[in-house]
């Protein structure tokens, strides 16, 4: 069994990223700039976001952190946004998922200019990423291909069973892996809480990708020998023995599935890591075609 060492890989691809805005700098041409906007202070969000901040800081990105009230109305963050869209030092920016209830997330997401959603979740980059053109391909599946690709895993003819048909991960994921592309050209089946006889299915795969959220759902019975598992879930369960209080779990049984497995991803240290390494590739991305 190969572990697929997300962090290792991130902290490469950050060190590539670094490289390349050290050459910027050197040129004299415009520093990339993320920007966050986060609502409230509730969850792991704030985990999430700082940790995006951090790692901008870590490859020479400029980053603002725009902290608003939990009670911030639809239409003031409508402004915020529109303010980030036209602001000339801002290449990309993110709006930290999820918000609250009394704000409509798909009316926020669709007023992200396309040309600065490094997230990838506006329709306008979606459809782009649908058709196999250019644009910002959303930062988990992106990382996903990613890793698949560093690891040279063949994809091409393969069977990949994808749990989970989600906006962010499941479903760009099945689309993405069977597009003909290096990381890709695979026979994809998508799957879902409605989908009957999942074991049948599952044991069928070559690669599964887990994105469901429900802990330790994957068993060792529900797939072949040699298969590769790419595992997205994290959740927060209760531990007392730890210092933060919780630990994070996959969607793997990952003791018994590492033993029948080709290659795995770990969690935490798995596709986490990679999500924010993507996030600052399309940045870079966003920068370059700015200028
Ligand atoms: P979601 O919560 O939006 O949807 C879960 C999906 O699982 C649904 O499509 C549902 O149909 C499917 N599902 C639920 N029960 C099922 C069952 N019994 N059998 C088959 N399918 C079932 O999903 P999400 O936002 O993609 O998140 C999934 C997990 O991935 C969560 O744990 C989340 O925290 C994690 N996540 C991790 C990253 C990362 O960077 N590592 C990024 C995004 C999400």
């Amino acid at each position: 069994m190969i572990l697929l060492d997300g962090k290792k890989t991130a902290s490469d691809i950050k060190e590539e990223i670094a490289l390349e805005v050290s050459n910027l700098k050197n040129k004299g041409e415009k520093t990339p700039h993320l920007a966050a906007i986060i609502v409230g202070n509730k969850g792991p969000s704030i985990t999430y976001v700082n940790a995006k901040v951090k790692a901008c800081e870590r490859v020479g990105f400029k980053s603002t952190l725009i902290r608003l009230s939990e009670e911030i109305t639809e239409k003031e963050l409508l402004h915020e946004i529109a303010i980030l869209n036209t602001d000339l030092h801002i290449d990309g920016f993110i709006v930290q998922l999820p918000l609250p209830k009394h704000i409509d997330e798909q009316k926020v997401l669709m007023a992200v200019s396309p040309d600065k959603d490094v997230d990838g979740f506006h329709p306008t980059n979606v459809g782009k990423m649908a058709l196999n053109l250019p644009t910002f391909i959303s930062a988990t599946p992106f990382g996903i291909l990613e890793l698949l690709d560093r690891y040279h895993i063949e994809t091409s003819g393969k069977h990949a069973v994808i749990i989970g048909r989600s906006h962010i991960v499941g479903a760009p994921m099945s689309i993405l892996l069977s597009q003909k592309r290096k990381v890709g050209n695979a026979t994809v089946t998508m799957c879902h809480s409605r989908t009957k006889n999942l074991k049948e299915i599952t044991l069928q795969a070559d690669i599964i990708v887990a994105a469901i959220g429900i802990p330790e759902f994957l068993k060792a019975d529900m797939v072949k020998d040699n298969v590769t598992i790419i595992d997205v879930g994290i959740t927060r369960l209760v531990d007392t023995s730890k210092k933060s209080g919780f630990r994070l779990v996959g969607d793997v049984d990952f003791k018994e599935v590492s033993k029948k497995s080709a290659f795995i991803t770990p969690v935490p240290g798995g596709v986490g890591p990679m999500t924010i390494a993507m996030l600052l590739k399309n940045t870079l991305l966003a920068c370059t075609r700015n200028k």
